[in-house]
């Protein structure tokens, strides 16, 4: 069974990907999460972002992997990278990175074997449109930018970073509009997606809502007659 969450920054797809999986033993693939280290790997090379067909280059010859423990664990090359992905500098280019369609080739051939093997949850920005658009649940997360905003500084905070709410604010909205605007797969609904307006529940609640349209799509499903 495929499940595709999309939705823009903050609206709570993660978080609930992470524990639908968990509570179904879904593979949870974190699409964001490879966009971050491709972007990390053009900062560590030292290649100016808006140099396009070198970073698509680049990208072409690594290896980015999606490891599963309790946590996600993001390998670079085989070297772990999940804490450096979500530094302030990767955030400022992850978005003209993941706009170059070479870069996107790459990264949804891997999402879309990664998701062949066993039964996933995948989270991004174009999973029900462009990378399985067959989807059995496709979903999409909304909510208003100043929850979303206080969402991720509350994120930050947990980790011990410095944050201040207008930057974040000016930040958010300018993904949320290189990542609606570009031409390469630019976040939308499908039309056949569920919105879902995560403004007002809580994760719990979210979870319970993802598990339920689950369940009722696995009980609408056409069984197999011997
Ligand atoms: O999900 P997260 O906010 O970590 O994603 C980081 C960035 O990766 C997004 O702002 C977007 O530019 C890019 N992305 C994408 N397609 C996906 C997932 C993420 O372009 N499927």
């Amino acid at each position: 069974m495929i499940i595709a969450i999309d939705g823009t920054a903050g609206s709570g797809k993660s978080t609930t990907a992470r524990l639908v999986a968990r509570k179904l033993n879904f593979l949870h693939i974190d699409t964001g999460a490879m966009y971050r280290a491709a972007a990390y790997a053009v900062l560590k090379n030292n290649i100016d972002p808006d140099d396009k067909s070198t970073v698509e280059e680049l990208v072409e010859g690594l290896k980015i992997r999606l490891q599963q423990n309790d946590e996600i664990q993001v390998l670079l090359n085989d070297k772990p990278v999940t804490d450096k992905i979500r530094s302030p500098e990767v955030t400022a280019i992850v978005s003209t990175v993941s706009s170059y369609d070479g870069v996107r080739r790459k990264l949804v051939k891997e999402q879309r074997e990664m998701g062949k093997a066993r039964d996933v949850v995948l989270e991004g920005r174009d999973i029900g449109t462009v990378v399985f658009p067959e989807a059995d649940v496709k979903l999409f997360f909304i909510a208003d930018i100043e929850e979303r905003v206080r969402r991720r500084c509350h994120d930050m905070i947990e980790q011990g970073e410095k944050v201040d709410f207008d930057t974040l604010l000016t930040d958010i909205k300018s993904r949320d509009r290189l990542d609606s605007t570009r031409k390469a797969s630019p976040l939308k609904k499908a039309e056949d997606a569920i919105t879902i307006d995560t403004s007002n529940l809580t994760i719990d609640e979210q979870v319970e809502k993802v598990l339920s349209l689950i369940s009722k799509k696995q009980s609408d499903k056409p069984s197999v007659k011997e």
